[in-house]
């Protein structure tokens, strides 16, 4: 989708896109403007109601821009409604981590002793279909962060054990920097939180949130980690780079945390590409997730013996640096297990060299 045809409709200039605020403003939330873009026969007016009406739609003029192809494209699989979201529900239901059981406060999950994530806004600059927090789209019981963050501030005030604090959502970067930064001090004011992470989308979805006064804030609250996700080499561009860039040059380390996909990314040419593509922004490929078995989200799902096949064929053609620990999250505090490489080749090249290992046969 040529920006051109997207800045035409909208009657907008190239100043316009390059704002965030306008990006977030004209987000596509309606059937009839998206079909005015994607004149696909597949798009059913109907279809896409029903889905809408369950799980709601949001695609940013730039990441609508990055879908090129007429059948199978990737951005489109993940921003696009599909009447697979409505026609399976998978048993683990909405919230199959159990986040909302492990929220001491409101809106704050801690699953683990050492660390929890703090969810300050359900809103996001897109909605990915293949979302496990698609649950909150549509709840209109959210609270204001004014309330939230006043017990959230409160109960980890009160417990020493929590180092750590992951700002997520939603997106936290649709607030403002005024906004941001009072979250950020309110945490760094507390003695014990060493370190702070943010969980954002915007560099892949609306990377024009990315400016010189937010990196310049950022930056007063290190050591702080920045998370992002791509999850397939097309999102990586010029405006993407450019923003990890930006984040990384105030001394901030971006990483990476991907979601296996089903026909976005299940394949070993693109994995590879998607992380050499990492590697030469210096963005860490951290975590590779199996999709969660969250209801909506079913076709997204891989067999987990392939996703180990496809690492085991990167592992072996690859630098350590572009390896990220392909995990799946259980519920509650068991949290993320490694899906480790252990094919039959590999058990084999064990046995063969078994004499590397320190047994009490061989000690
Ligand atoms: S940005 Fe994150 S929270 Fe928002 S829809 Fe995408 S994956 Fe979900």
């Amino acid at each position: 989708m040529h920006k051109k045809i997207i800045l035409s409709y909208f009657k907008a200039s190239e100043k316009d896109w390059q704002s965030w605020r306008w990006q977030f403003q004209n987000r596509i939330t309606k059937i009839n403007i998206l079909k005015s873009f994607l004149k696909k026969k597949s798009l059913n007016e109907n279809i896409l109601k029903t889905v809408t009406s369950v799980y709601p739609m949001a695609i940013t003029p730039y990441y609508l821009s990055l879908i090129q192809k007429k059948n199978k494209d990737p951005i489109h699989a993940q921003c696009v409604p599909d009447i697979r979201e409505v026609q399976c529900s998978d048993e683990a239901g909405d919230d199959p981590l159990q986040e909302d059981s492990y929220m001491p406060v409101p809106k704050l999950v801690r699953r683990y002793p050492d660390r929890c994530l703090a969810i300050v806004t359900e809103i996001c600059a897109a909605y990915c279909r293949h979302c496990n927090r698609k649950r909150f789209w549509s709840q209109n019981n959210h609270i204001s962060l004014e309330a939230r963050l006043e017990k959230m501030i409160g109960y980890l005030a009160q417990s020493p054990q929590i180092r750590e604090v992951i700002i997520s959502g939603g997106e936290p970067l649709v607030l403002t920097d005024q906004t941001l930064e009072k979250i950020l001090s309110s945490l760094k004011a507390i003695p014990h939180i060493e370190v702070l992470r943010i969980g954002s989308r915007v560099p892949v979805v609306m990377p024009m949130r990315i400016t010189n006064e937010l990196c310049r804030m950022l930056k007063r609250y290190r050591p702080l980690w920045f998370n992002t996700q791509f999850n397939h080499p097309v999102e990586i561009t010029k405006e993407s780079a450019r923003a990890c860039n930006m984040i990384q040059e105030v001394g901030i380390p971006v990483s990476n945390q991907s979601v296996l996909l089903k026909n976005v990314n299940d394949s070993f040419p693109i994995m590879r590409d998607l992380l050499y593509g990492l590697q030469r922004l210096s963005i860490r490929p951290y975590y590779l997730f199996h999709c969660d078995p969250v209801a909506g989200c079913t076709h997204f799902r891989t067999d987990s013996q392939a996703g180990i096949a496809m690492m085991e064929k990167i592992w072996r053609q690859s630098s350590g640096l572009c390896l990220p620990q392909y995990v799946m999250d259980m519920p509650g505090s068991v949290g993320k297990i490694p899906l480790n490489i252990m094919s039959e080749a590999i058990k084999n090249d064990l046995k063969k060299h078994k004499h590397f290992f320190l047994t009490r046969s061989n000690k």
